[in-house]
């Protein structure tokens, strides 16, 4: 198998014409539990996983910037004075977005020079994977060193995100940029959405005898844009109602009164958030005490509480789910978003290809798309290549 770095190599030679100075690289991500808790202010724990965006890049010095990438034909090309988010558009918003969003976080960009960047990857789009965390977050390790701005991780997390957030116009949160930029190898990064506290913490999976397997429904539902603002609508409708400044403040101990005093459906979007929170708590705590065989339960709570309670499940994510534990993994639930995107299951490894084989079936009876299936290792955040 080509090893997607020296595809990269090679190809930023072929489209520039001259040879790259160097390789960086940044990893797509799974959400394990906390799901539509960044911007309640609360808990995530997410994983890097072992599937990667790889950019080349040599410095060019008129200060301009011209990108590439495998998923389109022609370089796209700015000076850097002239960045900013309403110039910007389509992909390279990703890419170019870092770049002005660094000169925005305590960056200056009045000396730096230009650059030719190429970039490739093998995080799938529009997976629930992040492969915009990955563009961004491998673009900011790579721009931060070569322009010696020695900004440290979490301030390259806030980078993607603004970059996302205003040049690309997409209102997410924290979450995926510190699990790209501070993943290790078979570790999680527990999430403080509030304080951006971030700890690695051990997740023994292959210890164990696990794996994380990724369902991928290739279904996304028209409605999921505007799904997950509603969503977040809700929930800054319940903190207004129960006088907090974010749901992170609302405990378990106060959903009697909440129920009192929300109606029926923004109360069921608040119990989500707050149970949710708790669950990524005993997550990190179950791996500690007890290690991964026992965080299962909290997996398939998870599921219920995003199906039941916050709605963004679909019929093919609750099919994946249900065959998952039928077939024997020890926790399965939807991650990401919502209203389509994938499901992750933690599964036995030698039970992985029945796991699948049901899926794929399932799917088939019901009429459904094929899915895409494939296992996952949380692996090391970005990094220099060469
Ligand atoms: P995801 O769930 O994969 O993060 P998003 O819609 O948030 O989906 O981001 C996908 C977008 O990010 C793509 O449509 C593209 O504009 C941009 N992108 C991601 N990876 C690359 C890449 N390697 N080259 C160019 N653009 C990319
Ligand atoms: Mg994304």
């Amino acid at each position: 198998m080509t090893d997607i770095r020296d595809t990269v190599r090679d190809e930023f030679l072929r489209r520039f014409g001259h040879r790259p100075s160097g390789l960086w690289s940044a990893p797509g991500r799974v959400n394990l539990i906390g799901e539509h808790t960044d911007y309640n202010d609360g808990y995530a724990f997410p994983f890097a996983i072992d599937r990667r965006t790889v950019l080349a890049l040599r410095q060019r010095d008129d200060r301009v910037l011209r990108v590439a990438s495998s998923f389109a034909p022609d370089a796209v090309e700015i000076a850097i004075d002239e960045l900013s988010p309403e110039r910007l558009n389509g992909w390279s918003a990703y890419p170019l977005g870092v770049a002005w969003a660094l000169g925005q976080l305590g960056a200056s960009l009045s000396s730096v020079p230009g650059a030719d960047v190429y970039i490739d990857s093998e995080v799938p789009i529009g997976a629930g994977l992040s492969s915009s965390a990955a563009i961004e977050s491998a673009v900011a390790v790579a721009l931060d060193e070569v322009w010696r701005l020695d900004l440290d991780r979490r301030t390259l997390a806030e980078v993607g995100q603004l970059a996302e957030n205003r040049a690309v116009g997409a209102p997410t949160g924290i979450m995926d940029q510190s699990a790209s930029l501070l993943g290790r190898t078979d570790a999680g990064v527990f999430l403080d959405c509030r304080s951006l506290a971030a700890e690695v913490i051990p997740l023994g999976f292959d210890a164990a005898g696990l794996q994380t397997l990724i369902v991928d429904t290739t279904v996304s539902h028209s409605h999921a844009t505007g799904g997950y603002a509603a969503r977040r609508a809700s929930c800054e409708a319940g903190a207004r109602a129960l006088g907090v400044p974010a749901l992170r403040d609302v405990h378990l101990g106060d959903l009697e009164r909440a129920r009192a005093v929300l109606d029926d459906e923004t109360f069921r979007r608040v119990r989500h958030v707050v149970t949710e929170n708790q669950r990524v708590l005993d997550t990190v705590r179950t791996l500690r005490e007890h290690g991964p065989a026992a965080i299962g339960g909290l997996l398939d709570a998870s599921h219920v509480s995003m199906r039941d309670d916050f709605e963004i499940s679909s019929p093919e994510l609750d099919l994946a789910v249900e065959t998952a534990r039928e077939n024997g993994a020890i926790g399965a639930r939807m991650t990401g978003g919502g209203f389509g995107g994938a499901v992750i299951a933690l599964v036995p490894r030698d039970l992985v290809p029945a796991v699948r084989a049901a899926i794929e079936a399932a799917f088939s009876a019901a009429g459904f798309a094929v899915p895409e299936q494939f296992t996952v290792r949380a692996a090391q955040g970005a990094t220099r290549e060469r």
